[in-house]
C-alpha cells in the first residue's frame, strides 16, 4: 500500500489501528448469488425492487423469510433489495452455468475445479427443497 504513509501523516499509527477493518460478510470471496444476472430495475415492479416478491416472477405469492433467497442489496441508479424464491434462483443459476461453462477452461476439463461452477451448482442444489419430500435425482 503506497498511500499508507500519506495517511499516517494525518491520523498517526495508533489511530490507524483503531480504524476497524471491514469484516467480510462470508468466507467465500464471492457469494454465488452475485454471479446471477439480474433484470434491470426499470423492468421491475416496486414490490420486486423492495424484495417483497420473487425477482423473476412478481405474480408468485409474496416471499417469506423461509422461502426467500436474499440476492444482496444492489446499487444501480437506486439502492434496491432483490430477493427471489429458491426455484427461480436455482433456475437462474442453471442458466448462468450454461452460459459460463462452455467458455471456461476449468469447467470444460473438470467442473469441480472451478469456483464459479461450484458456486452455481450449489445454488442449484439449494433450490431443491428436501423438506417437500421429493428426493433429488441421483
Ligand atoms: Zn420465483
Ligand atoms: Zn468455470
Amino acid at each position: 500500500m503506497s498511500n499508507r504513509r500519506q495517511s499516517q501523516r494525518t491520523i498517526g499509527p495508533s489511530a490507524l489501528e483503531a480504524v476497524p477493518e471491514e469484516p467480510p460478510l462470508s468466507h467465500t470471496p464471492r457469494d454465488p448469488v452475485e454471479l446471477l444476472p439480474l433484470p434491470p430495475t426499470n423492468t421491475l415492479t416496486a414490490d420486486q425492487i423492495r424484495g417483497a416478491v420473487c425477482l423473476w416472477d412478481p405474480t408468485e405469492a409474496p416471499l417469506t423469510p423461509e422461502t426467500a433467497v436474499d440476492l444482496h442489496p444492489r446499487r444501480d441508479q437506486v439502492c434496491w433489495f432483490p430477493r427471489a424464491c429458491t426455484h427461480h434462483t436455482a433456475r437462474q443459476a442453471y442458466r448462468t452455468l450454461l452460459d459460463h461453462a462452455p467458455g471456461c477452461a476449468p469447467c470444460t476439463r473438470d467442473a469441480g475445479t472451478c469456483d464459479t461452477g461450484r458456486a452455481l451448482r450449489r445454488l442449484m442444489r439449494e433450490g431443491r427443497h428436501p423438506a417437500d419430500g421429493s428426493e433429488p435425482p441421483a
